[in-house]
């Protein structure tokens, strides 16, 4: 047993993060043996999330190449790409990084006031 290793994600690029091994081709379908793509959790519910193994295979969705000029996949990778690596929860980030914005913009009037 080893520890999971942080890697980089195949499909949106980001790291480092711990990657799931997803199989291009579904098992079911034959696939088990055939290539498979290391991705991150969150690439790997979004894809599982919008399409049934089945729907993977009719859509030819089994090469990362057609994953990623996939619509619904592509813009979802427009948003992911600008989640920090390891965050799920960019709403709790989004506010956090709000209130330190109004932190620094409080302190920088304090500062412009020679406090
Ligand atoms: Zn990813
Ligand atoms: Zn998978």
């Amino acid at each position: 047993m080893t520890a999971q290793a942080l890697d980089t994600c195949e499909l949106c690029g980001r790291s480092p993060l711990a990657t799931t091994v997803h199989h291009l081709i579904p098992r079911e379908k034959g696939g088990s043996l055939l290539p498979t793509a290391l991705l991150c959790k969150a690439c790997h519910r979004q894809i599982h999330a919008l399409y049934t193994n089945s729907d993977l295979v009719v859509l030819g969705l089994t090469t990362l190449d057609s994953l990623r000029s996939d619509p619904q996949i592509a813009s979802y990778l427009r948003w992911i790409m600008r989640q920090a690596p390891g965050s799920d929860r960019s709403c709790t980030n989004q506010s956090a990084y709000e209130a330190n914005v109004n932190l620094l913009g409080s302190r920088m009037k304090q500062v412009l006031r020679g406090e």
